[in-house]
């Protein structure tokens, strides 16, 4: 593009690109972690594996791993956290749920990881088994995940996480009775809330305000889902509530056959994604990895994060 005497067309093309001048005005890049699940196959901890290591050098600040759906995976998480723990120089963060389990039960899995050196959980209610029809606490359960961050707190002093929703739980009576209930996860122990995914910034800065004016001191970090497969997307999202915008569909239409290209759209859409909410002072991001390194690190890249620098030869 020309750039006449004023250099006015280099800001017009800054303002079209904010984060160019963002990044330009320098400022540290934000801290991040990343999500993992627990491999069911031996394919699929190789995928896992070498997705940790490719992101391991960006130095996250924690990585995590989830809890299946009606804590159907506890062996597997708890076996890809000790690996975690044995093998690499990350903090884990062990995801656990109230869902089939006695409090008592959840409170042995806490003391384990406590026991392995774990200091971290994400504690959520959890989502029920999919053949059952509603979520059910377990008898002598934790009910929710206010209750279940209470017990934690009595078993050891983990640095805990919790779920928040920009978009409002589906199961929630309101989007008032819903933020009451973060306020109450916080006030019962946790220390940040990490959010469900979302598309458009607008829609974490709204609930970061009505956050703040509900008097929730908690760092609130945004979950940033990168579109592997628009289709899955379309279908969690669904579930969980969240937006899929118009501009999105449209800009994903006609790739479902064409991984590349998605993946060159999935870059763009989660880097602008972030730098607008870099330029909004967010300085914290979770990354839901799908236990894939190229998009985390396509975009982590963009943000200014780079592997740590390697020690200097003696
Ligand atoms: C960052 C993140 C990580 C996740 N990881 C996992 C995972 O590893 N495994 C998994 O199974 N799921 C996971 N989930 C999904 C989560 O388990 C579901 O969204 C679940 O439906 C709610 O969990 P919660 O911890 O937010 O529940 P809660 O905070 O307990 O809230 C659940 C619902 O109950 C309502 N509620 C809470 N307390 C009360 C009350 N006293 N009276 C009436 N209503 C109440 C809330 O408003 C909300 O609608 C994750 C979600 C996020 C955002």
């Amino acid at each position: 593009m020309a750039t006449d005497a004023t250099g006015a067309a280099t800001d017009a093309l800054r303002r079209h690109q904010p984060w160019q001048a963002d990044a330009a005005l320098g400022g540290p890049p934000p801290r991040v972690s990343f999500e993992f699940f627990p491999p069911k196959t031996d394919k699929m901890a190789e995928t896992l594996w070498r997705a940790v290591e490719r992101l391991a050098p960006l130095e996250p600040r924690f990585v995590s791993v989830t809890y299946g759906a009606g804590g159907s995976t506890r062996e597997r998480t708890h076996a890809t956290i000790a690996r975690l723990k044995r093998e690499t120089a990350l903090e884990p963060a062990a995801h656990l749920t109230c869902v089939g389990a006695s409090q008592a039960e959840v409170d042995a899995v806490a003391r384990a990881y406590w026991d392995l050196g774990v200091r971290h959980i994400v504690a959520l209610r959890g989502d029920p088994p999919e053949d059952a029809e509603a979520y059910e606490p377990a008898p002598d359960g934790y009910r929710y995940a206010a209750d279940l961050v209470a017990g934690l707190r009595r078993v050891a002093d983990f640095d805990i996480s919790v779920a928040a929703y920009p978009e409002v739980h589906p199961e929630a009576a309101s989007a008032v009775a819903d933020l009451d209930n973060l306020k109450r996860k916080i006030d019962a122990g946790a220390s940040r809330a990490i959010t469900q995914f979302f598309f458009a910034p607008e829609t974490f800065l709204r609930f970061r305000d009505r956050v703040a004016a509900a008097g929730i001191r908690a760092p609130l970090v945004p979950g940033i889902l990168p579109v592997t497969n628009f289709a899955t997307v379309q279908r969690f999202a669904a579930m969980c509530g969240a937006a899929v915008p118009d501009w999105m569909s449209r800009l994903f239409d006609g790739l479902d056959d064409d991984p590349q290209t998605r993946q060159l759209i999935a870059a763009s859409t989660a880097i602008e994604l972030c730098q607008s909410l870099r330029a909004e002072g967010v300085s914290q991001l979770h990354f839901y990895t799908l236990n894939r390194a190229e998009l985390t690190l396509a975009i982590c890249h963009s943000l200014g994060i780079r592997p740590a620098a390697e020690a200097p030869a003696a």
